[in-house]
């Protein structure tokens, strides 16, 4: 038996894969997996030899080393994956009670954008489909009622397109978790040419975008993807995106003080958004002990905002929920030593 993990694998696969003689031990395996119960001892209704004969197999790869929460119903989960390699998952819960699962999709991060815990750790390697689906599995037993999905955790997702790919279908399957495209987002800091091959996919999952600033010479400075593509680049493949999903996108600006909130910068940010049905996220900056960069201050923020009611910009101002235990947005890093 050489199995990680059965999760991501379907009824059928679960069966060659423990070599069960019937398909349907499979399926009831599947479902219990799908309830979140990760011990055979606990899949009462497979017979007591086969759980006998499972007891030495474990369905899941990874645990859980550590649970912090907050005073907003955050709750961060520390995961030790099979080769010891630590991410960070987060539950989110907003004012109306709302639950998000905000995942993890690499251990670490190669893209290095500057403003970005995440980015200080460098990449080790990306995760599989069942690590990231097993990052859910852990979630759902601090969350009772979780219905959206973000890939905002540590990592690119389009860096790691396939596994990403893979985890999103299982999550969406009917017979398992059900979670619906449009409850999925995946979050990108712009690697054009994934985002066209997320638009030839067919899979019309929410998409957000990390812009944090629409002038390429800071974006250059700040996200080096930049470099690779630019915002002429970006903004053509959002507009090839738009034509065939139809779907509003979330533009990601972190505020960072004396930065990117300028008038100047107000106007830039209006200029990009033409021709896109996009919404601009506002996130000040969420401070990280080992970068040197400051959340606006209140006044700063408003002067920002009313510049970008002038221009007529849609956007909305998002204070991250997790703050406290370091489980806000570029605030994930794991200690790879
Ligand atoms: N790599 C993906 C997903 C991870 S980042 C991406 O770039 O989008 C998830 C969100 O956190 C992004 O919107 C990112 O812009 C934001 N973010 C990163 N660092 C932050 C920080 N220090 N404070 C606030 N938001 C941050």
């Amino acid at each position: 038996m050489t199995t990680k993990s059965l999760y991501g694998l379907s009824p059928a696969e679960i069966a060659s894969t423990l070599s069960l003689e019937r398909e349907y031990q499979g399926r009831q395996i599947f479902e219990w997996l799908i309830k979140g119960v990760t011990s055979f001892e606990e899949m009462t209704n497979l017979s007591k030899a086969l759980r006998k004969e499972l007891k030495e197999v474990s369905p899941i790869s990874s645990k859980v080393l550590e649970e912090q929460t907050d005073s907003t119903g955050a709750v961060k989960l520390l995961i030790e994956l099979h080769d010891g390699s630590p991410i960070e998952c987060v539950l989110l819960v907003d004012k109306e009670g709302r639950q998000t699962a905000c995942l993890s999709s690499q251990v670490g991060c190669a893209m290095g954008c500057g403003f970005c815990r995440t980015a200080t750790m460098g990449l080790r390697r990306n995760l599989e489909a069942f690590e990231i689906i097993e990052q859910y599995v852990h979630l759902l037993r601090v969350g009772d009622n979780i219905t959206h999905l973000v890939f905002m955790g540590m990592g690119e997702p389009l860096a790691n397109l396939d596994e990403v790919v893979s985890a999103i279908t299982y999550f969406h399957q009917e017979e398992g978790f059900n979670i619906g495209l449009r409850r999925i987002t995946v979050s990108t800091c712009g690697i054009a040419p994934a985002i066209e091959k997320l638009t030839k996919l067919n899979l019309p999952v929410r998409l957000a975008v990390s812009l944090i600033t629409a002038n390429d010479e800071q974006r250059n400075e700040v996200m080096p993807i930049n470099r690779s593509f630019p915002l002429k680049e970006l903004k053509r493949v959002l507009i090839d995106y738009q034509a065939v999903y139809k779907k509003r996108i979330t533009l990601e600006y972190v505020l960072l003080s004396g930065y990117n909130t300028t008038q100047e910068n107000a106007k830039e940010l209006s200029e990009f958004i033409r021709d896109l049905d996009a919404m601009v996220n506002l996130i000040p900056y969420n401070e990280a002990a080992e970068l040197h960069w400051t959340t606006p201050p209140h006044q700063e923020i408003e002067a920002f905002t009313q510049e970008l009611d002038k221009q007529k910009v849609p956007y909305t101002v998002r204070y991250s929920r997790g703050r406290e235990i370091d489980g806000a947005c570029g605030q994930l890093a794991t200690n790879l030593e």
